[in-house]
Parts: C-alpha cells; sequence; structure tokens
C-alpha cells in the first residue's frame, strides 16, 4: 500500500514538473518560425548561394573585372562569366584588393591592364550544381563575390537555379534605392507631423 502511494506521488510529481517546464516555454519568445508562414529575418551568418558586389561608385555595378579566375578555380564549373570591355569611365571604378585572402599577392601589372578594360557581360552560376565551397568567394582579386543570405530559395524545377548574378545585383540595387527613399520619406514626414519638430526642443 505504503509502495503504491510513493509510487503515485512520483508520478504526479513528475507531471507537474513536465507540466512546469512546458508553461514555461509557452510564455518564452519563440526562437523558430513555421515556415512558409513566417521567414527567419536574422540571416546575417547564412552561407547561401554566392552573389556579385557592387562597386562603390554604382552599387548597380559589380565590381568584378572578368578576370575568369572564379570560373578555372570553380571545381563544379558552375560559373560562366562572359566578358566585354568595359566604358573607359570605369578605370578609376574597379575595387581591387592588393593581397587575396589566401595571401598570394595579386600581379599588379595583371589587374592595371584589367581595371576598367573588361567587365561581366553576363555572370551566370548554376547554384544546383555549386557545393558552396567557397574557392570563388576566397580567390577573387577583386572582393567581387560573397555567399548571399538568400535562404528561401525553393523550386521543382532545376533551371530555376540557373542564375544571372549580374541582373540579381542590378534588381538588388534597385530595392535598395526604393527602400532608401521610402526611409527618407518617412523620415521627412516624421519630422514634418512631430510636435517636438514644431514647439522646438532648442528653445529649451
Ligand atoms: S568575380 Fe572575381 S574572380 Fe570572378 S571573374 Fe570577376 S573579378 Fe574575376
Ligand atoms: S562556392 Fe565553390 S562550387 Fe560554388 S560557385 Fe564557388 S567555387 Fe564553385
Amino acid at each position: 500500500m505504503f509502495g503504491a502511494i510513493t509510487k503515485a506521488y512520483g508520478a504526479l510529481k513528475s507531471i507537474a514538473v513536465g507540466l512546469g517546464i512546458t508553461g514555461r516555454a509557452v510564455f518564452q519568445e519563440q526562437s523558430t518560425v513555421i515556415y512558409p508562414m513566417a521567414e527567419v529575418k536574422n540571416l546575417g551568418h547564412y552561407r547561401g548561394h554566392i552573389e556579385l558586389v557592387g562597386s562603390d561608385a554604382d552599387p548597380a555595378r559589380p565590381r568584378c573585372v572578368a578576370c575568369g579566375q572564379c570560373m578555372d578555380m570553380c571545381p563544379s564549373g558552375c560559373i560562366t562569366v562572359e566578358t566585354a570591355m568595359a566604358p573607359a569611365e570605369l578605370k578609376t571604378n574597379a575595387f581591387i584588393r592588393a593581397e587575396s585572402i589566401m595571401g598570394q599577392l595579386t600581379p599588379a601589372a595583371h589587374f592595371d591592364v584589367m581595371i576598367g578594360e573588361r567587365e561581366p557581360k553576363r555572370f551566370v552560376l548554376d547554384y544546383s550544381a555549386c557545393s558552396l565551397c567557397g574557392q570563388c568567394v576566397r580567390n577573387c582579386p577583386a572582393g567581387a563575390l560573397r555567399f548571399s543570405t538568400h535562404a528561401y530559395f525553393l523550386s521543382r524545377d532545376r533551371a530555376d537555379f540557373v542564375l544571372d548574378l549580374k541582373e540579381r545585383l542590378a534588381g538588388q540595387a534597385e530595392q535598395a534605392r526604393q527602400a532608401e527613399q521610402a526611409r527618407q520619406a518617412e523620415q521627412a514626414r516624421q519630422a514634418s507631423g512631430s510636435p517636438q519638430a514644431e514647439g522646438g526642443r532648442t528653445h529649451e
């Protein structure tokens, strides 16, 4: 009899502890999202497919000087760079790192010829073949490649994973421009409608 009571007490205690843990979790901030109803916003460290980096002077134009190193180096053969002659005014627009991340000095003379002379006409990635090894990002002498945070990328059609990265960069630049315009308009609206702006804190 005493053994049965002890056993029942143990079971009830265990249920109470379990319910306590569950109850606390219900009121904690949720650390997962239910996709596709919600998406993770904090993707700073996500390593998605590669993307082109825009130049400082014009974010819609890639820093890429179409040297072809990434294409030659890619073990999966998933990069295609079509080269075009760049307009002369871009000569000052290229961003060249003196040293690659691998620690090998970039031959300056080689890039003297490249800067402003060439640019990618098309830059195509077949993401369906990419192993995300990072060779292209690490070895690009112009710092023109990085991993994207493009996490929600699903399709049943393999052709959808063939990406024109130059076109994508132009789209991203346009989106960023529109977002900045909207931010500035909102800032101006808030400033004009703000009681503080009218009252003038400067008179305090
Ligand atoms: S992304 Fe870099 S390595 Fe690839 S072609 Fe352009 S400059 Fe060369
Ligand atoms: S990450 Fe690796 S496999 Fe993918 S494109 Fe770059 S070099 Fe090729």
